[in-house]
């Protein structure tokens, strides 16, 4: 997949922003860019597949979305998920046996890009905290990364959730 210059010049611009708001502990404004460059992200991947069949996509999660009690392994498989409804793990398996999607939870970057090798899908579905997908989506580029931020109810990395409404509005739009 090719990129392109300018798209390329604007990713680094919103990824040093962001890095460098973060540095100055500007909280605000390190949020303000990441919004941005999500939604300038996401209107790219949207316009980029447009008009073209998407057969394949892969959900990417991070681990925190599991609740932290729970000592089912689902990094090795969702499928060990018992859906017991203390989070949204046994949502994406729902999710999983209603569309054409792959449901993998990545540790890491180099995880994400394992499962992104391996899977080889049409599109990427990413969810992250903002710091996690700003780096992802900037990283995999030109790879199309449609990014959701997780929402952190209390601490950060621990039991956080995410808006399944907006995955499922997400997938409806393009299969
Ligand atoms: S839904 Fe229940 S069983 Fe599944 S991962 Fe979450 S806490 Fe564990």
């Amino acid at each position: 997949m090719k990129g392109n210059f300018f798209t390329k010049i604007v990713y680094e611009f919103y990824y040093l922003s962001f890095f460098l708001s973060e540095r100055k502990k500007k909280q605000k404004e390190k949020s303000n860019i990441a919004n941005k460059f999500l939604k300038y992200n996401n209107e790219r991947v949207l316009k980029n597949i447009k008009d073209k069949e998407i057969n394949k996509v892969l959900i990417l999660l991070p681990h925190c979305l599991q609740k932290y009690s729970c000592p089912l392994k689902i990094t090795s498989s969702i499928e060990n998920c018992k859906k017991c409804g203390q989070c949204v793990i046994g949502d994406f398996l729902k999710i999983k046996s209603e569309f054409p999607v792959e449901v993998k939870v990545a540790t890491g970057g180099t995880l994400a890009r394992k499962h992104i090798k391996d899977t080889r899908p049409d599109l990427v579905m990413a969810v992250a905290c903002k710091r996690d997908l700003v780096s992802g989506i900037h990283d995999a580029y030109p790879v199309n990364v449609y990014g959701i931020f997780n929402e952190i109810p209390n601490e950060p990395c621990i039991d956080t959730t995410v808006s399944i409404q907006k995955v499922r509005e997400f997938l409806k739009e393009i299969f």
